[in-house]
């Protein structure tokens, strides 16, 4: 089905006292996929009601509404209100946007209708914000921000559920020309991806993008013109298979920007890993406590205290509890840092806890066993010490990444 909303002699009345006010009077109207619909007309011409309408907000007094094969009129508040929430993203004159909110957090709002989950949303509100190029303001509230950005706030939270079309009334009505401009722009970007609009302006930037325009007068319309074929219709009669143009192209489009994690926290992290890794060797070079390392074969470690033999240890366990493990680990840590700045959130995250606990469990063990071999007499090595407060350090940042859910988010992009 190639049609996303149906109006059919479609009647919205109003009472105003004993006077009838036909509001829509009797409109017949298609958008079909990847429309881009311009609704002009008088103040009280009828546009916010025949929008109303579309959007599921009113049903009409006699006629039809079908919104994805569903009639408005026949269906619950309940159902209307879902079909609202996934179906349709609204953007309005005024914007209303949630004034004790950030803007990331207005963006998120209806995600929170669509059962969708916390992390998710919010890099997918950080990425409809990119999308706007507002990536920079996400932890702004809105009276920090100016009408344009609010708008463009207004904008990625319309499209935060994927709907299926955008209504918009008026959205450039209290926006200077250059913000109406870059209002425009993202209109015609995401129609161009696949994303069906209408929207009722008086802006020509808006109504020169789009594919066609309906003149609305006393609820009628009076004239029709169309600008330009529509690219979606045309794919699908192509012969491109529906699902396909049913997919919000846009969406990808968005995603393709990529966001970087931290680099202060990767950077942290890619030290932390170097150092575990070298602190693995720690109590086997140097002359810590007057040891020095003379051989540390895969089978003995030997320590030499004023060149008298005093310790060797044998057996692969020494070697691998004591060097091996926090090299693979520190490693990991590395390997870690580069994902979090790839901005593999949730890798990251668990890694980062997952390594940290390694980390430190390993450490305990190792001075656990190097304490317990070199007895009671001999101080345990400072390198060990070390390795184990790099271990405590690294449990200690994979369990703030945790709690600091989606810690690159809260950062602004450097
Ligand atoms: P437009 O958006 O083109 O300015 P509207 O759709 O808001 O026009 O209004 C069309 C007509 O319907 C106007 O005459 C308006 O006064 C009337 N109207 C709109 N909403 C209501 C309402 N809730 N109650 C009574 N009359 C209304
Ligand atoms: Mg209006």
């Amino acid at each position: 089905m190639n049609e996303i909303v149906r109006v059919e002699q479609a009647v919205k009345k109003y009472h105003r006292g004993a006077e009838e006010v036909r509001a829509v009077d009797g409109v017949t109207l298609e958008i079909p996929q990847g429309d881009f619909l311009a609704v002009v007309g008088r103040s009280g011409s009828g546009k916010t009601t025949l929008l109303n309408l579309m959007g599921c907000v009113d049903r009409p007094s006699s006629g039809a509404v079908t919104v994805h094969g569903l009639e408005t009129g026949q269906l619950s508040e309940r159902a209307l209100a879902t079909i609202r929430s996934t179906t349709i993203g609204f953007v309005f004159q005024h914007f209303f946007l949630m004034p004790t909110l950030t803007a990331v957090e207005n963006v998120m709002v209806p995600g929170r209708f669509c059962a969708k989950r916390n992390g998710d949303l919010r890099s997918r509100a950080m990425e409809l914000l990119d999308m706007v190029d507002l990536g920079d303001r996400a932890n702004h509230l809105p009276h920090e921000l100016s009408g344009g950005e609010m708008q463009r706030v207004a904008l990625a939270r319309a499209l935060i559920n994927e709907p299926a079309i955008l209504l918009a009334d008026e959205p450039t009505g209290n926006l200077d020309t250059k913000s109406a401009g870059q209002i425009a722009a993202i209109f015609e970007e995401l129609n161009r991806g696949g994303l069906t609009i209408v929207v009722v302006t008086h802006s020509a930037e808006l109504t020169g993008n789009a594919a066609r325009i309906i003149h609305l007068s006393d609820g009628k319309i009076v004239d029709e013109q169309r600008l330009r074929p529509l690219p979606v219709s045309e794919r699908v009669q192509a012969g491109e298979p529906d699902e396909k143009a049913a997919v919000p192209e846009y969406m990808p489009s968005s995603r393709k920007k990529r966001r970087w994690g931290s680099p202060a926290v990767a950077t942290l992290m890619v030290l932390l890993g170097a150092w575990i890794s070298a602190s693995a060797f720690l109590p086997f070079i140097g002359k810590f406590s007057g040891y020095q390392l003379v051989d540390r074969g895969l089978l003995s470690v030997r320590f030499y205290k004023e060149n008298n033999l005093t310790r060797v240890y044998t057996g692969e366990a020494a070697v691998i509890l004591t060097g091996l493990w926090p090299l693979v680990l520190g490693l990991l840590l590395v390997a870690a840092a580069v994902l979090f700045l790839l901005n593999f959130q949730r890798i990251s995250r668990w890694s980062a806890i997952v390594i940290g606990s390694s980390c430190a469990l390993i450490s305990g063990i190792n001075v656990y066993m190097i304490g317990n071999r070199l007895g009671p007499n001999v101080s345990v090595e400072y390198g060990v010490w070390i390795l184990f407060a790099a271990g405590i350090t690294t449990l200690v940042l994979g369990v703030l990444l945790v709690l600091a859910k989606g810690v690159r988010n809260k950062k602004e992009p450097g």
